[in-house]
């Protein structure tokens, strides 16, 4: 459960509209955000079958493995994180934080992380990890993720509007969908993906297929203009935004995906996308533990 914030600027008000942000980013200080939501139904399920190990994959700053080993402590399991790329020579915040709540930490090169959806390479790390692990894979991403974050579209009472919210996998936005879909709603929903390619749409439509939704019964469409050139790319502009969101509202942004979908929000509003009187719902999807990171890596460009 988040609260809903209204979000007021003077653009918002020239323009007549409503922003809201749900604060997913204030449900737990390490284990919030979305990667929350696709978590909880697969710690349950982890537990409905004995197992005491979960197994997931990810960057070495991964807000998904952030929240995997503070809550995988928390409900009593054991973690593994298969981290891509080599060995640092020293570790960085992120993972220093998975090591310190006692994740093991296996560094897998590009050939063995290209095979991470892949079932047989599932299989040969059931051999090496043993039968008690649960695998989730990357990003939290799977048909009981859409489960949980389905839960955020509940907590919200049905009406005429759009909604926002970025993307990495997909599985954030398609749960969303797949909530909408389910209780027959009609609201649009615009998803803005943080990374920079055109497979979004194809990925979110196969994730909503597998959970038994069309996804032409919703009414979205992918916003690609706001990825600033690649996955944690930058430029001063967004940073420069994400600084002055902080100073004004007293929110946090992180800067590889709710910093930059808010961006592209304003500018849609700036640029007259929405109708007078439309209620926009903003996710904030958390990811804030990336903010130390990425100062780490840039020079504390962030406040
Ligand atoms: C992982 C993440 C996303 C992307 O979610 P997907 O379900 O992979 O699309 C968005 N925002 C934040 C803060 C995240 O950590």
């Amino acid at each position: 459960m988040s609260i809903l914030q209204q979000i007021h600027t003077s653009l918002i008000d020239q323009k007549e509209l409503s922003v809201l942000l749900k604060r997913d980013d204030l449900i737990h200080p390490d284990f919030g955000g979305n990667k929350w939501r696709k978590l909880k139904y697969n710690l349950g399920q982890a537990r409905a079958e004995s197992k005491t190990t979960v197994l997931s994959f990810g960057g070495q700053h991964s807000n998904h493995l952030y929240a995997l080993a503070a809550a995988g402590l928390y409900f009593g399991f054991k973690t593994i994180g298969l981290v891509r790329g080599n060995p640092p020579e020293k570790l960085n915040a992120t993972l220093r934080f998975l090591k310190r709540r006692g994740m093991r930490l296996e560094f897998i090169g590009w050939a063995d992380y290209r095979r991470r959806h892949e079932h047989s390479y599932w299989d040969e790390l059931r051999e090496k990890f043993g039968p008690k692990i649960y695998i989730i894979p990357e990003g939290g991403t799977n048909a009981l993720a859409l489960k949980g974050v389905a839960e955020l579209v509940d907590e919200v009472e049905a009406r005429n509007r759009y909604w926002a919210v970025s993307s990495g996998t997909g599985g954030t936005a398609a749960g969303i969908l797949y909530g909408l879909v389910r209780d027959h709603r009609e609201e649009k929903v615009l998803v803005f993906p943080a990374l920079k390619g055109d497979f979004m749409e194809k990925q979110i439509v196969t994730l909503l297929d597998k959970a038994g939704v069309d996804s032409q019964e919703a009414d979205w469409r992918i916003i690609p203009d706001y990825h600033f050139g690649g996955f944690a790319k930058y430029d001063l502009e967004l940073v420069q935004f994400i600084n002055q969101f902080k100073t004004q509202q007293a929110i946090p942004l992180d800067p590889i995906y709710t910093g930059k979908m808010l961006f592209g929000l304003f500018d849609l509003i700036r640029k007259d996308f929405f109708p007078k009187g439309t209620q926009i719902i903003a996710v904030h999807t958390g990811g804030l533990q990336g903010i130390r990171g990425f100062n780490e890596r840039f020079g504390n460009l962030l406040i």
